[in-house]
Order: structure tokens, then C-alpha cells, then sequence
């Protein structure tokens, strides 16, 4: 049987979610995908009307098939935890059962089972602030959906994901050295993300035997990173500082957690794994 991977965090065409979509149909996965609720319509539609046909293309020519799109915001655990604001917004008031217990149950229901469980998403309202200047629900906020997220998807899918399983979140360096713009408790958040990976790598290999680790990607003209501001420079930066001098592509990401997904990783897990072009192991840019 083919394996099963439900990836959380994609909303288009751009970003390293995606791109990880694409390297496991590749390997011959089957794709579940997670869509934050407020973008879930655009993304439904442009698939249907083919607006993604173009990247949606295999190495072997045939085009990637996603075989159900969830609406999920990974900030809320279950029902109970939705603000009454929330449940009546526009936005959310079309989608049901989007908080994560719920999206678990229905893949459970749907799916029975899965074996790769895939982190791809973040959120912090004041990345452009410095963090001396950001808010303490905006701290809050960057930890609840791009740290507490992963623990929480964990949670909730271990209990379907077949022994043997993989899961894969994206970090970024600016987790442990000093990365100005990348704020707003950003940095703050990679760094639990990172620290939980070791753990939860223990608690959920010791009890599931399942693998966690985590990708530090370089960067990429994503639309999250867009709406940072600093992404060109950041690309630039390492095309003319990292040890390998060219861009980063989005595919080059989607391998590597292809590969930590598979049994070629199986003593490979609580592992942060870079790729990023090598440019996190430059001590000063020349
Ligand atoms: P992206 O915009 O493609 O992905 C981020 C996704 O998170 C979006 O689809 C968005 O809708 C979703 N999202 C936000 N809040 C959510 C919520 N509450 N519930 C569910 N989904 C939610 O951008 P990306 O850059 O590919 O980001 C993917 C991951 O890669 C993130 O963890 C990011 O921090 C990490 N990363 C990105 C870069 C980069 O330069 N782009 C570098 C290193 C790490």
C-alpha cells in the first residue's frame, strides 16, 4: 500500500508546502491537504478551474492529485475553544469542523489511517516588529500558530498515524542567531518549535514509534515571507554569502522532506536539518 500524508498549510502554489506536496505524490503518496480557513475558497477554486495545473506537473509528466482539501486553523484545538466572533465571521461560518481535533476525526473517518503528518504554516500578526516592541498577544499569538500548531497536530493525529510514520515541520535560522526583521515573537517561536521537535521526537517514538524532525529552510518568495517585507534581501543575502551560490528553489525543500519522510530516514528523527544552500554554517559573509 501506498503511503498516506496529510500536509497542513498550504493555501497555493508558492510555498514549501506545496512543494512537499509534490516530491511525495512523486514518491507515490497519496495527498491530504490542510487549508487555514480564510483562504480555503480561493484555494478550492483556482484548483478546480486549473489555475494550478502548470505546478501541479510530476517528473514523470502526470499531475499531482490531491484527494481532499480539510479547512483547518491550527490556533484552536476544538469547538469549544472558537470565539463566538470567530464562529459567526464570514469566513468561517461556510466551513465546519476546522479545528484540529475535529480535522483529525474526519481523516480518521475518511481515511482511516495516515503515515506522514506534514507542518507547513505560520503566523505572527507583528513579524515586523522588533521584538522589544511587540505586544504580548502578539508573542502569544506567533507562538500559539506556529509553535503550539505542531504540538497540537501531533496530538491529535498520533493516535491515527500508522508505527513506523514521519512527521516534518519548517523552521528558519533566525531561531538561534539574531536575524533582524524577522520579529514580532517570530524568532521566539522557531525556537520552540525546534526545542519541541527533540521532545516530542522522544515522547512519540518511545510511545508510537513515530519520527519527528524539522527542516531550516533558506529562504523563498512565499506568500507568507512577502508579507514580512525582507525577502528579497534575504534571498540575495545568501545568493551572495552561502557556500552554494544559487537560489533556493521550493522543490529542493519538498526532496529533503521526502526523504525524511521515508524508510532512507529511519534513524533520523529530534533532527534539525538544513537546507538552505549551506549558508547557515557561515560564520561571516564573504
Ligand atoms: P506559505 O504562505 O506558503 O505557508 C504558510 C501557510 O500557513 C499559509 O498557507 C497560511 O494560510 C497557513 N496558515 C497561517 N495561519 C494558519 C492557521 N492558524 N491554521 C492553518 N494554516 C495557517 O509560506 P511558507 O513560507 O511556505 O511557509 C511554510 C513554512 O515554512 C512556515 O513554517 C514558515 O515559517 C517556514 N519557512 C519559510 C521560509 C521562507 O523563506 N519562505 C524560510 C524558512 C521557513
Amino acid at each position: 500500500r501506498g503511503k498516506r500524508a496529510f500536509i497542513a498549510g498550504i493555501a497555493d502554489d508558492n510555498g514549501y508546502g506545496w512543494a512537499i506536496a509534490k516530491s511525495l505524490a512523486a514518491a507515490g503518496a497519496e495527498i491530504l491537504v490542510g487549508t487555514w480557513v480564510p483562504a480555503l475558497n480561493i484555494f478550492e477554486t483556482s484548483l478546480r478551474r486549473g489555475k494550478f495545473d502548470e505546478s501541479r506537473v510530476l517528473p514523470d509528466g502526470s499531475l499531482m492529485e490531491i484527494t481532499r482539501v480539510y479547512p483547518l486553523d491550527a490556533v484552536y484545538d476544538s469547538l469549544g475553544d472558537v470565539p463566538e466572533d470567530v464562529k459567526t465571521n464570514k469566513r468561517y461560518s461556510g466551513s465546519s469542523n476546522w479545528t484540529v481535533k475535529e480535522v483529525a476525526e474526519s481523516v480518521k473517518q475518511d481515511f482511516g489511517s495516515i503515515d506522514i503528518l506534514v507542518h507547513s504554516l505560520a503566523n505572527g500578526p507583528e513579524v515586523s516588529k522588533p521584538l522589544l516592541e511587540t505586544s504580548r498577544n502578539g508573542y502569544l499569538a506567533a507562538v500559539s500558530a506556529s509553535s503550539y500548531s505542531f504540538v497540537s497536530l501531533l496530538r491529535h493525529f498520533l493516535p491515527i498515524m500508522n508505527p513506523g510514520g514521519a512527521t516534518i515541520s519548517l523552521t528558519y535560522i533566525a531561531s538561534e542567531k539574531i536575524i533582524p526583521g524577522y520579529g514580532g515573537g517570530m524568532s521566539s517561536a522557531k525556537s520552540a518549535l525546534e526545542s519541541d521537535t527533540r521532545v516530542l521526537a522522544f515522547e512519540a517514538g518511545r510511545r508510537h514509534n513515530i519520527r519527528v524532525n524539522t527542516i531550516s529552510a533558506g529562504p523563498l518568495r512565499s506568500r507568507a515571507a512577502k508579507a514580512i517585507g525582507f525577502i528579497d534581501m534575504m534571498i540575495d543575502y545568501s545568493l551572495e554569502n552561502a557556500p552554494l551560490q544559487k537560489e533556493l528553489t521550493a522543490d529542493e525543500v519538498g526532496n529533503a522532506a521526502a526523504f525524511l519522510a521515508s524508510p532512507l530516514a529511519s534513524a533520523i528523527t529530534g533532527a534539525v536539518v538544513y537546507v538552505d544552500n549551506g549558508l547557515n554554517a557561515m560564520g561571516v559573509g564573504v
